[in-house]
């Protein structure tokens, strides 16, 4: 039997469904199809439109039709004033909102594409004119659209496939996953995210590492040096696999292709310290270090492999190609 899913645009960009359509080599749709996933409705896959399309949402909440996985890509638009009205659902006089807490109701699953439907996310960010919000959370705190309490049919939280935009391949596996052997509370961290990806950094696999292990740092965009000291990379503190798997079927990821990661997988990202391609620092130090490691640690190691660094490694992580190749050491070095 398929593995029915609807797909809904909350307050979204559009983004986590373009980058779902490259999902692995084939794409999208036939990902899901070699796992028996059926989309019901999708606004922007699907043919049927208008009074069609509300037909099938509606048969979802009469009953008449089983809903496997609601999935919803972008971020809860809950004003003004808690009314849900800066997002209708066309055809209808009810706010997105309400319609995804029917569905949700109905669904086996809730899954949340993108860290806008996770946590809220660029919608969010700041004073938040329209009070968005994450299914089941706002920024980190537990709550949201769905509550704390929230669990679906089929027995899990709001799973959370956070990134602006997720690796496609994070949407195409959790759904496959689910349709398949299904996931429980155990494969989730602790925000909710699946941890076949959940269970890396960013930093994992970046191309840069060599520079990251003797702080050798890039002062502007073109260098090879690593991004944490100067130009905001936060992959040390980000989860996910972006750097492991490729991204556009051949490289990896946000560092890899020049550009800092942002820590798009976590809660909060909207409102970093400091602006997303500068490092935030207190009396020259970074403000945010690697996850799990103690600050007094970081810094005796930095200064001591800052202390010991190859001057091969100090002058490419200032240049924009390698400009001193490996070389053998002399015998008599
Ligand atoms: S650029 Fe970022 S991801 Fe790459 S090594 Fe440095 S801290 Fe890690
Ligand atoms: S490298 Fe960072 S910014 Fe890029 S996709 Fe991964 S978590 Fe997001």
């Amino acid at each position: 039997m398929s593995f029915n899913i609807i797909w809904l645009q909350a307050g979204s960009c559009g983004g986590c469904t373009m980058s779902a359509l490259t999902a692995e080599d084939r794409g999208l749709m036939a990902a899901l199809k070699a796992f028996d996933v059926n989309v019901l409705w999708h606004p922007a896959i699907s043919e049927e439109s208008g009074e069609e399309a509300l037909d099938i949402l509606q048969s979802v909440v009469n009953g008449t039709q089983t809903l496997d996985a609601l999935c919803v890509e972008g971020s809860v638009l809950r004003g003004p004033g808690g009314t849900g009205k800066f997002q209708m659902m066309s055809g209808t006089d009810r706010p997105y909102s309400a319609w995804i807490e029917d569905l949700a109701r109905h669904a086996r699953y809730v899954v949340a594409v993108g860290t806008c439907a996770a946590f809220g996310g660029i919608p969010a960010a700041s004073a938040n004119p329209t009070d968005a919000c994450g299914l089941q959370y706002e920024g980190a705190e537990e709550g949201g659209l769905l509550g704390r309490d929230f669990v679906s049919k089929g027995g899990l939280p709001v799973v959370n496939i956070s990134g602006c935009a997720p690796h496609p391949d994070w949407i195409s596996e959790t759904l496959s996953l689910l349709a398949t052997v299904g996931l429980n509370k155990d494969q989730l961290d602790i925000s909710g995210r699946p941890r076949f990806f959940a269970d890396h950094l960013a930093h994992h696999g970046c191309s840069r590492n060599e520079y990251y292990e003797f702080k050798a740092s890039a002062s502007q965009f073109s260098f090879l040096g690593c991004l944490m000291e100067n130009l905001g990379c936060k992959a040390t503190q980000a989860v996910g696999d972006c750097n492991l798997r490729s991204w556009n079927g051949s490289k990896g990821g946000c560092p890899d292709a020049g550009f800092p990661c942002i820590g798009c997988t976590s809660a909060g990202f909207e409102n970093p310290p400091a602006a997303f391609q500068r490092t935030a620092k207190r009396a020259g130090i970074p403000v945010g270090l690697p996850l799990d490691m103690p600050k007094a640690w970081f810094m005796a190691l930095a200064a001591l492999s800052k202390s010991a660094t190859p001057k091969r490694v100090q002058s490419n992580a200032r240049s924009d190609h390698v400009v001193v190749p490996p070389a053998r050491k002399r015998d008599d070095e």
